[in-house]
């Protein structure tokens, strides 16, 4: 029995062991090729099976609507953030972005280099501490899409009911928390999301596109690699597509059927996180939350102890008893747990008993 971390880690972080285990019987000859999915020509009908199985995976499990194209890219979700506005962002249009952490920052700053942007709402005020409510979303005329961030994986907070946007095309960055629960694919025109999360390892980036949104691309000035019809008329295999990493999500996604697929990973994330959330909640204000709780997100928990003093001594102390990851990121400070869908109820059921410990020793 291989000796497992409690990995808390907000990304890469961990993937299934069963699949780890599989990915190792099948390294070094895969499927009696004699050879390993990393060794396979890209243009084999071996390879093809593969590419071909985890996009029809996707669409199974995401419920995905069958017109939709599923594209297996390179580049990150940071790729993204420029190849959206390249595509869609036309002369005498503007592109809204709903403002609810870093990784938003950061996408509206790629389109700001390509047109023109505008702020539908944002949360920056109280350091991203919530997702704007519904009524606080203002869209302007000739709105080329509107961009959100679904999990906001630095500040922890997540979308509970996404806006609808009408005719305006809504592009979601699901970097970190696709595949974690089901909910309706059709009222998105292009979903992105780097792997190394909920889907696999990095070097992998899935990307779900509405085919009417071809017919408004840009195709004058945009390099053929960051054209999506470049990728939707070659299905991914323009160039040479990050072969490993897309058998790899292969096997999570068959592994996520096994476990019974959207509906009851949701229910165990949701236990998961419970198991943390209450005993911030019951920690009398020894553990703070950072996001608001109609805000609160089942990927990444956020939470500060009363001191610095006291968060150095917490991480020390959950370094020595085998949790990995808890550090949260600077801009936000204290701790994080990342409680992906690959992380198991054990590992959260140990973090939450190690913090009420640690309050009984320190509180
Ligand atoms: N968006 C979100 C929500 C993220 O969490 C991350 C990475 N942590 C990114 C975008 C950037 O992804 P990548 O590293 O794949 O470019």
């Amino acid at each position: 029995q291989a000796q497992r971390a409690y990995n808390f880690n907000a990304g890469p972080s961990a993937l299934p062991l069963a699949v780890l285990e599989k990915a190792q019987r099948e390294l070094v000859d895969f499927q009696g090729t004699g050879m390993s999915v990393m060794e396979l020509s890209h243009r084999s009908a071996a390879y093809e099976q593969v590419h071909n199985q985890a996009i029809a995976s996707l669409k199974e499990l995401m419920n995905i609507p069958e017109e939709y194209h599923v594209l297996f890219l390179q580049g990150g979700a940071s790729t993204q953030f420029a190849m959206i506005p390249l595509n869609f962002l036309s002369q005498g249009k503007k592109a809204g972005y709903i403002m609810t952490g870093s990784w938003s920052e950061k996408a509206l700053k790629e389109a700001k280099m390509v047109g023109d942007t505008y702020t539908v709402a944002s949360t920056k005020e109280t350091n991203y501490n919530r997702i704007p409510a519904l009524d606080e979303l203002v869209y302007e005329e000739n709105t080329a899409y509107v961009h959100l961030t679904s999990n906001n994986t630095i500040f922890g907070t997540e979308w509970s009911e996404f806006p609808d946007t009408g005719d305006i095309p809504l592009i979601a960055d699901m970097s970190s928390d696709i595949l974690s629960y089901g909910f309706d694919v059709s009222k998105f025109a292009l979903i992105y999301a780097g792997a190394q999360k909920n889907l696999g390892p990095s070097g992998v980036t899935v990307v779900i596109l509405r085919p009417d949104m071809l017919e408004r691309a840009n195709t004058n000035n945009v390099p053929t690699m960051l054209r999506y019809d470049t990728h939707v008329k070659n299905n991914s295999l323009y160039n040479t597509p990050p072969t490993f990493g897309i058998y790899m999500l292969g096997l999570v996604l068959e592994w996520v059927k096994e476990q019974g697929g959207l509906a009851a990973i949701e229910n165990m994330n949701k236990e998961k996180a419970a198991l943390i959330y209450d005993v911030i909640d019951q920690s009398g204000g020894f553990y703070k939350g950072h996001a608001q709780k109609d805000s609160r997100s089942l990927m990444n928990i956020t939470f500060r102890l009363a001191s610095e003093d006291l968060e150095k001594q917490f991480l020390a102390e959950a370094k020595q008893a085998g949790f990995v990851g808890l550090n949260g990121h600077r801009s936000v400070g204290g701790c994080r747990a990342s409680t992906y869908n690959a992380v198991p109820y054990e590992s959260c059921k140990a973090l939450s008993e190690f913090m009420i410990e640690f309050q009984r020793k320190n509180g």
